[in-house]
């Protein structure tokens, strides 16, 4: 049933406000909407960076650097703010959104809520709730954990950029660490063998114990008075060998915040579709960031491409499409978001690794490899129909982390190559 209320005078509502929600407003305000915008936030603070979280954590950055933008910046934007206000329930008939505060009607709306980790594959009921990392109370719990003179010896598990990230801030508490991961290699989405080899060679060298090609089968929490924490964890992994820790971080993945979007209101596969513009299935509702599923470039296919970048230029293309529309106007053609792809950058202790594209190999696509003294270079290649050949992806692992080294200013040129090579 369509509700045939009017709500075209309605704020234009984002809903989340990390770096897609942000840029969605940015988006809008200078593209020329100067009506009323409503951002609906599960926190009361200024928006932070989830990258920066395990910095906090681990002691390299400050709780007020963790937020990007100051309260000017916010108010130069003019914005309605809904405070600890997580949407429950978006009707895109009604065009309402219903919340804990109440209902608020919309013209046009920005679904930007990002991610939350999964603890998928960790034992359930074990009776100890593994620490996870994205938001700055889990920051706070990490770092409060990591911090406590009891807890010396930790596990993280999971293998992708936020375990290593979560392994770096508890190196630089100086604790004991052991990484266990299910696949045989470290980065394994982002790096081949031969760049995450060297890579792991730099964290044993950090002291950490690799456990790789193994899970976490069990934990038992033991009580144990004469413990600092009262507690001990015993670890049985997959192989039967047990061992045990003080703490454990889990890093299995992630999930998307869309629990308030009606099943079949909008096409969704693992994430919202949307088109170039950024807009859904609905022609009111638009997405950006950790929750879209758009044109990735190496591959032609719709895909999440979970990184900071990509939700800040969604989030701009989103506010600044509204804003044409609600004026009227046909948006140019060259503000179309033709696609993204993958791009990373993590350092651990001094290690640097940088990648950029795909590390899919086929029939038409191979990797060479390029090893001297400080680095090894992964070139993923693609042999197209006309005998020509594009650059679809690169790793670069460094053994030094020095900003302008040559890692960083090859990385750079070689994701120029890509975006170039595949954006045309
Ligand atoms: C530890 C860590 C390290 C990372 N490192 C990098 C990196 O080095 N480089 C990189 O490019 N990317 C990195 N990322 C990924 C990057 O942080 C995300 O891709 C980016 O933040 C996505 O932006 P977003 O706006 O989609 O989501 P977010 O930044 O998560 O913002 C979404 C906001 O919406 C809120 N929200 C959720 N549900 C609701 C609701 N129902 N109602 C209202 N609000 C809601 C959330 O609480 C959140 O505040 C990292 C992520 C983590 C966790």
């Amino acid at each position: 049933m369509n509700n045939q209320t009017d709500n075209t005078q309605a704020p234009v509502t984002i809903i989340g406000f990390g770096i897609g929600g942000f840029n969605a407003c940015i988006g809008l305000r200078t593209s020329g909407y100067t009506g009323p915008i409503r951002v609906f936030s599960t926190t009361n603070t200024l928006p932070y960076s989830p990258i920066l979280t395990s910095y906090y954590a681990g002691g390299m950055k400050e709780y007020e650097d963790c937020f990007p933008w100051s309260q000017e910046e916010v108010d130069e934007l003019e914005i309605e703010i809904m405070r600890n206000c997580p949407v429950e329930n978006l009707d895109v008939q009604a065009h309402v959104v219903h919340t804990g505060q109440g209902e608020f009607p919309y013209s046009k709306c920005v679904i930007a809520t990002g991610s939350v980790p999964t603890p998928v594959g960790f034992p359930k009921d074990c009776g100890y709730e593994p620490i996870m990392l994205r938001t700055m109370e889990d920051a706070e719990r990490l770092r409060n954990a990591i911090t406590n003179p009891g807890c010396t010896r930790m596990l993280v598990s999971g293998a992708s950029m936020v375990s290593l990230k979560t392994l770096e801030a508890c190196l630089k508490r100086n604790l004991d660490m052991t990484l266990v991961g299910i696949n045989p290699h470290v980065l394994d989405m982002n790096a081949l063998p031969e760049a995450a080899q060297r890579f792991e060679k730099s964290l044993i060298a950090q002291g950490v114990e690799l456990r790789l090609s193994q899970s976490i089968k069990d934990v038992e929490v033991i009580t144990d008075d004469m413990h600092p924490l009262g507690r001990r964890l015993k670890v049985t992994f997959a192989n039967g060998d047990t061992d045990e820790f003080d703490e454990i971080a889990v890093a299995h993945g992630m999930r998307n915040n869309l629990e308030f979007v009606e099943k079949d209101s909008l096409e969704m596969d693992r994430g919202l579709l949307v088109n170039e513009y950024m807009r859904t299935s609905d022609p009111d509702v638009y997405a950006a960031g950790d929750v879209v599923q758009a044109t990735e470039l190496i591959s032609g296919e719709k895909r999440i491409v979970g990184i900071w970048n990509n939700a800040a230029r969604q989030g701009a293309c989103a506010g600044r499409t509204i804003a044409y529309e609600l004026a009227g106007e046909t948006i140019p053609a060259e503000y179309a978001l033709r696609g993204s792809f993958a791009m990373n950058t993590i350092q651990v202790m001094g290690a640097l690794f940088i990648s950029a594209g795909t590390i899919e190999l086929g029939e038409t696509r191979h990797a060479e490899i390029e090893e001297n003294d400080a680095m090894t270079i992964v070139r993923i290649i693609q042999d197209e129909p006309d005998g020509t050949r594009r650059l679809a992806g690169f790793n670069i692992t460094c053994d030094e982390d020095k900003e302008g080294n040559e890692a960083y200013d090859l990385g750079a040129m070689l994701t120029m190559q890509i975006e170039r090579d595949f954006a045309r």
